[in-house]
């Protein structure tokens, strides 16, 4: 007879799927990860869009905590293909031995928490059923993808796809193709399939502010530095607000003169992607004037960059400032407009009317494309914890539950739903993700080993804590320049791209050691605010 009923289950197969299983595994829990993909890899095996790779450097793009995989694994790239991420994700897989433990194909329809048994049973599509003491979500924070709202999806003749749903085998070579959506996945996408198009029309919103870098090659030499500093690394990028090895600035943009800030600007120009970010001053994302001139910088480089002044300016983002949205790493993304058979049309002024037969028309003008991408993004943090009944006490479905706003422990847990425990939920930090996922598993399987250890029934999130953490993840969100009043670009930190989602900061902004350092807290409090389900009996037997 098949096996149904394990101690814990992971739902994802990526990189928090492996992870969570790896850490279970080590404190003895019997652990499965099932994943609806015929796949492990999680976002690296759903999203095969041309030109998809990390915009985090290698070295800090990856787990540190098992040796062998450390040392055995060879990176070759900067900025690692998807590809080569998927490789290194199935390598860890088999490194570690994980494979036996995950069954792949698996979609869940339904989880419901049975109270009496204190149990999760998972209904998975075809019918069958799983059960387990301990749920955990690893089904990513950016899976859910969303389609832009224009009429006439229907009516194209042409094929249309999403960049998160890439058809294999779809070819490029010659044709007229129109993308709509530059985030970080239509800024990889422009510069790749440029060259193949016969013509490509860009169809931008909002501009967003680009950090352009260098994909060199990892020498022998890098990567054997890498392997023998690796804990060194993640330490550095574990106490980084934003997760990435790299050394905080100390000072204001507004503390030195323009000449000095200048050259600084520009030296981390060249260094590249989030260098930029993060290296030139302390205060890019929190303090308008300074994110200002970084603003101004990169404009006056689109400038440079690009050859039409008319094409530059409609790239130059305007009404937000540098940081007002997630900035995305660009692959030599401003020179693709200087090719000829490159277009880039402004649906600000005169949004995208409709899909028709042939293409897509903005206003008078129709556009005839062959092919049609929509690089629209993601019903993010929340939208794989809502697109399904997850049913907690009582019944409450918690979709329901967050209907007017995200309710959680530091994004692990929510009230209502004992031990089902969450790995990068809505309000953990924005970040170089690797890292948050890796010290979460530790943290889950330390705070479950104690449950297992102390007689506590479930790990269930207080309701003052819940509080305490909304409260605390809306501070952070307003003391960056994504808040500020009049200036603010619509962005999927703050639940704005999903008609009908209640607008609130999905993300921690108060940075990821900050995060972390109240993770040990609430550990050394012998996670007292995970503790409301003993309460919760109490009170039924009070
Ligand atoms: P996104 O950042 O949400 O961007 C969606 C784009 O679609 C925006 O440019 C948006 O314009 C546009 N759009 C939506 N509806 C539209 C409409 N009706 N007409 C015109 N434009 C429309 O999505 P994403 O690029 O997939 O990225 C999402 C997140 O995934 C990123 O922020 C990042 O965290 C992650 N990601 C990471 C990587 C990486 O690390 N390598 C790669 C890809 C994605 P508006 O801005 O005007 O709304």
């Amino acid at each position: 007879m098949t096996k149904k009923d394990y101690d814990a289950i992971v739902i994802g197969a990526g990189f928090s799927g492996l992870a969570v299983l790896h850490h279970l595994r080590e404190i003895g829990l019997d652990t499965i990860a099932i994943d609806g993909a015929d796949g492990i890899g999680g976002t690296w095996w759903i999203n095969r869009y041309p030109g998809v790779r990390t915009d985090s450097e290698f070295s800090y793009y990856s787990f540190s905590f098992s040796k062998e995989v450390r040392e055995e694994w060879v990176w070759t790239e900067r900025y690692p293909s998807g590809q080569e991420v998927l490789n290194y994700l199935n390598f860890v897989a088999d490194r570690l031995d994980l494979r036996k433990d995950i069954q792949l194909g698996k979609w869940v329809e339904k989880a419901v928490y049975d109270e009496t048994a204190n149990r999760w049973t998972l209904s998975i599509k075809g019918g069958e059923t799983l059960t387990a003491k301990y749920l955990i979500s690893g089904m990513g924070v950016l899976s859910q993808p969303i389609w832009p709202s224009i009429p006439g999806r229907e009516t194209f003749q042409g094929a249309m796809v999403h960049a998160a749903r890439w058809p294999e085998g779809l070819d490029l070579t010659g044709k007229r193709v129109g993308l709509i959506g530059l985030g970080a996945s239509g800024i990889q996408i422009t510069p790749t399939i440029a060259p193949e198009c016969g013509e490509l029309f860009v169809f931008q919103r909002t501009p967003n502010f680009i950090v352009e870098t260098n994909n060199d090659p990892v020498t022998p030499e890098q990567l054997q530095h890498v392997r023998e500093h690796y804990d060194e690394i993640f330490e550095r990028a574990a106490n980084h607000p934003f997760g990435v090895d790299m050394v905080p600035a100390q000072h204001s943009a507004l503390e030195v003169g323009p000449e000095e800030r200048d050259r600084i600007f520009e030296s981390k120009w060249n260094e590249g992607g989030f260098h930029f970010a993060n290296e030139c001053f302390n205060d890019l994302a929190t303090n308008h004037e300074s994110s200002e001139l970084a603003s101004e910088f990169i404009r006056k480089k689109i400038r440079e960059i690009v050859k039409d002044p008319a094409t530059a300016e409609l790239l130059s983002p305007r009404g937000y400032s540098f940081n007002g949205k997630r900035v995305p790493t660009g692959f030599k993304y401003y020179d693709t407009f200087n090719r000829e058979n490159v277009h880039l049309i402004d649906t600000k002024t005169t949004p995208i009317t409709e899909f028709t037969e042939k293409g897509i028309r903005v206003g008078d003008t129709e556009y005839e494309l062959d092919v049609i991408i929509a690089a629209t993004g993601f019903d993010a943090m929340t939208g794989t914890l809502t697109n399904f009944d997850i049913v907690g006490r009582d019944g409450v479905i918690l979709r329901d539950k967050w209907s007017t706003g995200i309710r959680s422990n530091l994004g692990i847990s929510m009230n209502g739903f004992p031990n089902l425990l969450l790995s990068l939920g809505p309000q953990t930090p924005y970040s170089n993700l690797p890292v948050p996922i890796q010290l979460g598993a530790q943290w889950m399987a330390r705070a479950i080993a104690f449950a297992e250890k102390n007689g506590v029934p479930a790990l269930e999130a207080t309701v003052e804590s819940e509080e305490w953490w909304a409260a605390e993840t809306d501070r952070a969100g307003k003391a960056t320049v994504m808040y500020t009043e009049g200036q603010k670009a619509k962005a999927w930190f703050f639940g704005e791209n999903v008609p009908g989602k209640p607008r609130e900061f999905q993300v921690y902004m108060g940075g990821g050691q900050v995060y972390q350092q109240y993770c040990r807290d609430a550990e050394a409090d012998q996670y007292r605010s995970f503790r409301a389900a003993e309460q919760h009996q109490l009170a039924e037997s009070a």
